[in-house]
């Protein structure tokens, strides 16, 4: 549904986005995060056609967007960082406006209608958009991104700067919408991602450094670390054909250290317990290593924050 090849986009001398490729499939929630500067809004405005890429292209259900930025726009709904909005329209004729912009038509009401029920703000349609809390303008966002009901929302922070309440609010909001549509949305904030989307894409500097189900991405990149802790008076020397070996600690006779395989996704509990049944070795404690999401996000991010 939404391709990108080879995308790269220069502006002078720093380079937003870097080679990027990648592929959303049909009915996919992709969480596109990374820190501060690392390229998330550039690839959005390539992926909507508001800006053109230095290199590369993005594909729209084959379409390239630079070719046909028309067709494509009308296929995706787009919620920009700090949503634009007339502040002096009611939210009714800010939508109209947009309806009229989208060529409803004969089915601006009905759309309009639809889209407040959906977006939870028919109580406000009649009031002006500069009265409203960021929530309620963020509901706004969101219904001029989909009142002509486009299969794929592309979603800049769609909850930043609102409060715990809101974010909520608007995370089942988009969790609804995913249930029928391609959404990429982008964020620097974890839980989002693990809360909203099946996939995420990790961007720094401009560059992929992890693609991944969400469910996956742990295990992938957690190591496989296992943490071991046995009695005995040799060090652990032995068990370097399981792994690399660190950490290591000794205390009154108890070694403990990590085993790290050499193939991360391995699960190689059971070969040291065999292991160490057949030299006698006492083992006292093993444990695959577990890391957050956070933590996962620090490191492949480590020199992410620097423009
Ligand atoms: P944020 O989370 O802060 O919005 P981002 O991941 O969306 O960051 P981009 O806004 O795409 O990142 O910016 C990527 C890099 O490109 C940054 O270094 C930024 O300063 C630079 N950049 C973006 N737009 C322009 C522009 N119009 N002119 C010059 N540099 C730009």
């Amino acid at each position: 549904m939404i391709s990108v090849e080879s995308l790269s986009k220069r502006y002078g001398e720093i380079k937003a986005v870097n080679d990027l490729t990648f592929e959303i499939k049909k009915g996919e929630v992709v969480g596109f995060l990374g820190p501060n500067g690392a390229g998330k809004t550039t690839t959005m405005q390539i992926i909507t056609g508001f800006i053109k890429p230095s290199e590369g292209r993005a594909l729209i259900d084959g379409v390239d967007v630079t070719v046909s930025p028309i067709t494509v726009k009308e296929r995706i709904g787009y919620l920009p960082e700090n949503t634009p909005l007339y502040d002096d329209l009611s939210v009714f004729d800010f939508l109209s406006f947009v309806a009229s912009v989208r060529k409803l038509n004969g089915k601006r009401d009905q759309a309009i209608k639809e889209t407040s029920e959906r977006c939870g703000i028919t109580e406000v349609l009649d009031r002006p958009i500069g009265t409203l809390s960021k929530g309620y303008r963020q509901r706004v966002g969101l219904a001029q991104a989909i009142l002509h009901d486009p299969p794929i929302l592309i979603l800049d922070e769609p909850t930043s700067g609102l409060d715990p309440i809101q974010i909520g609010e608007i995370r089942e909001l988009i969790r609804e919408l995913g249930r029928e549509k391609t959404v990429l949305l982008s964020t620097h904030i974890l839980p989002e991602v693990e809360q909203t989307c099946n996939r995420v894409i990790v961007i720094n500097r401009g560059s992929i450094v992890a693609d991944s189900q969400i469910e996956n991405l742990k295990a992938e990149l957690s190591g496989g670390s296992i943490r071991v802790q046995y009695k005995g008076s040799t060090p652990p020397d032995k068990f370097r054909s399981f792994g690399r070996i660190e950490d290591v600690v000794e205390d009154e006779g108890v070694w403990s250290f990590r085993i790290t395989p050499k193939e991360p996704t391995m699960d190689i509990r059971e070969e040291i317990f065999i292991f160490c049944k057949e030299r006698d070795i006492v083992l006292l404690e093993m444990y695959r290593e577990k890391r957050s999401l956070e933590e996962i996000f620090k490191e492949l991010t480590l020199e992410g924050d620097s423009r």
